[in-house]
């Protein structure tokens, strides 16, 4: 009897998993790799990043995941690439053979070609980036109280984040309540409700990808929470003293990026087309052109017909590449994928959020109240989900963010 064959799974964020998860009763050995050992659920970043919730809230560990699905194998490792011809994937320290595999491994944030930014202006994509930003601004306020000389002070209590996609926006009015509302009666030298949380964009609205009457409905809750909204602003440079638009400085010692988004560099390894943001150009199955074994989802992947770079499409991508696969796998034709986008959800801070529902455009609570039941939703794990929902409504009731630790000083 010929051996199951092997279906590789690169990465477990929500298309790797949802593709493991779909295999569950195939016939097939299945091997999932990532370099992390947990599941990371990065709408919720930002609340780690802003000391509203702790990194083990948001993150569960593959192999508590997948403990049941007894076909599957999960693997820590780091892949440095993919051999198609050969149908191996390489990992830093051995190669992983497939019969099927799965391509899954995510973005990451771009500088535009101004990686030397990068050190003054930290992004959020893992627990890492969340834990430093996190550890930055507590410590602005910190070095603020110690500080004698009034620009220097004001430079320390002025937050600037640059890009005004839903995580920019997302981090603006969670700072903007953390100087208002968290800390506001914490210190002795400074008033925290004085900090100034400035928001880039270069676009010329809040929230592009948004109709433009939600971009101008964040743009208003934004600005009644205090963060001072900048659009049409392209930034020139960034140091570790302020942040330059044209002729125009702002002295700020905390900078936060939160614009670009490049593929994971594993693309380049498949040989295939990619396209300016470094994205496998796959066919309408989700499969790599002339690699009909191998599917590439989520944000490493682009389609004919865009697709947001959101969890929902991932989570469709992964089930739908795992689908393709048991059709392979009982000799029937593939077929092609069709996003079926169930609407949009931007959190901008207590009680203010925007939701993009088709025809059904809503803000404010109700906005906000459906992000908070979206998130519990899906949030996996029991035990995160009720920590969460005591944490959120904790923080409602207090304005307290119980995370509120520096834990690195350098
Ligand atoms: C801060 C932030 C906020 C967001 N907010 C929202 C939101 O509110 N709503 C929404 O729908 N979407 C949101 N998104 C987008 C959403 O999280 C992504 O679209 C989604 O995670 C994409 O899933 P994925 O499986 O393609 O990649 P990911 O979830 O990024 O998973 C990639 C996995 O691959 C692993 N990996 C990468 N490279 C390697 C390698 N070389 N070797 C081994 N493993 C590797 C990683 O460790 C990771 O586990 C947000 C993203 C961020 C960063």
């Amino acid at each position: 009897m010929s051996e199951r064959p092997h279906i590789v799974i690169l990465g477990s964020g929500f298309g790797g998993l949802y593709a493991a998860k779909h295999l569950k009763n195939a016939a097939a050995r299945v091997t999932i790799i990532d370099r992390r050992n947990f599941h990371l659920f990065q709408p919720l970043l930002y609340q780690v990043a802003t000391a509203a919730l702790n990194p083990s809230d948001i993150a569960y560990p593959i192999r508590s995941i997948l403990r049941h699905q007894k076909n599957t194998n999960v693997i820590l490792g780091d892949a440095a690439g993919v051999d198609p011809d050969r149908k191996v994937v390489k990992l830093t320290d051995g190669e992983i053979a497939y019969d099927y595999l799965v391509v899954a491994t995510g973005a990451t944030h771009s500088y535009f070609n101004h990686q030397q930014w990068a050190p003054n202006a930290p992004g959020l994509k893992t627990i890492e980036d969340a834990l430093e930003i996190r550890r930055r601004v507590l410590l602005a306020f910190e070095m603020a109280e110690r500080e004698t000389d009034p620009a220097a002070q004001k430079a320390w209590l002025t937050f600037v984040i640059v890009g005004a996609g839903p995580t920019g926006v997302e981090l603006a009015g969670a700072l903007s309540e953390i100087a208002r509302q968290t800390m506001v009666r914490d210190f002795r030298n400074i008033n925290p409700s004085s900090a100034r949380v400035i928001l880039l964009e270069g676009k010329d609205r809040v929230l592009p990808p948004y109709p433009p009457d939600l971009s101008e409905k964040a743009a208003k809750q934004l600005r009644e929470l205090g963060v001072e909204v900048i659009t049409s602003a392209t930034v020139t440079n960034i140091d570790d003293q302020s942040v330059t638009m044209g002729e125009t400085t702002i002295p700020t010692r905390t900078v936060l990026w939160a614009a670009g988004v490049q593929a994971s560099p594993i693309a380049k390894s498949l040989g295939a087309p990619l396209d300016r943001a470094g994205r496998v150009m796959v066919n309408d199955d989700l499969s790599l052109p002339n690699h009909p074994e191998v599917f590439v989802v989520g944000d490493v992947a682009t389609l004919k017909t865009p697709v947001p770079g959101v969890a929902p499409a991932a989570i469709q991508e992964g089930t739908h590449a795992a689908k393709n696969i048991q059709r392979l796998m009982r000799g029937q034709a593939t077929r092609p994928f069709h996003y079926f986008d169930k609407g949009s959800l931007a959190t901008i801070g207590r009680a203010a959020a925007v939701a993009d529902f088709g025809k059904l455009h809503v803000s404010g609570f109700l906005a906000w109240f459906s992000w908070l039941a979206v998130h519990i939703f899906f949030l996996i794990g029991f035990r995160n989900r009720v920590l969460v929902i005591l944490q959120w409504a904790w923080a409602y009731v207090t304005f307290q963010r119980g995370a509120r630790l520096i834990t690195d000083r350098q």
